[in-house]
């Protein structure tokens, strides 16, 4: 089958947020606000796994100064046995970060409860700084005020899938941002 054969663009989207072009160009303006922030002082990028791999190394290939990657997995708990916005580290960073100027890169700011969580668990390594940079913001969602350093896009209260982002662990290499179906969010 030939690769125009072979379209990766899945039924349950509702239409098409952000392009390839738009996260591209947006992902390039935050590098540069990013180098200009940093300039001097050697930069630790500490990815959320799973949901912000696609944004991170996009993110870093466009960052002038040098960095360093690491990266850390977290679980949630929001059964009714736990209250909602449980967040445990399930895989830690591989190097302490004590000293370093940390940057945490996330795919999605909602609530912010795992951004609150994250940040508590960071600082009290004795990082020499600690910023947020998020690809998507749903500001209207939020819980709790956390800090949000850089950010490339706001966007609306909708379940939105690619280029990272997930629907049971599918759509996370669209290379674009979409809304998906009201019906298919169940
Ligand atoms: P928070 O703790 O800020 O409420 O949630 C952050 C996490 O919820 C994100 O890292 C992401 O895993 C998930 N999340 C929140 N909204 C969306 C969304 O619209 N799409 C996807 N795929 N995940 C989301």
């Amino acid at each position: 089958m030939s690769r125009e054969g072979m379209s990766k663009d899945p039924p349950a989207i509702e239409r098409i947020l952000f392009t390839e072009e738009q996260i591209a160009q947006r992902i390039h303006e935050v590098a540069a606000e990013i180098d200009e922030r940093y300039r001097g002082k050697p930069l630790k990028l500490v990815g959320v796994l799973k949901g912000s791999v696609f944004f991170l190394t996009a993110l870093a290939r466009q960052i002038q100064i040098p960095v360093k990657i690491d990266f850390l997995a977290i679980s949630t708990f929001s059964n009714k046995s736990s209250a909602p916005g449980i967040v445990r580290i399930a895989k830690d960073l591989d190097e302490p970060i004590e000293n370093e100027d940390v940057l945490l890169v996330e795919d999605i700011v909602d609530t912010g409860l795992t951004l609150r969580y994250l940040l508590q668990a960071l600082s009290s390594r004795g990082p020499n700084s600690l910023a947020v940079c998020t690809f998507l913001d749903r500001n209207s969602r939020r819980l709790v005020q956390i800090p949000v350093e850089f950010r490339c896009f706001e966007i609306p209260d909708r379940f939105v899938i690619g280029f990272g982002l997930d629907h049971n662990q599918l759509y996370r290499n669209l290379s674009y941002v979409a809304v998906m179906k009201p019906d298919k969010n169940a």
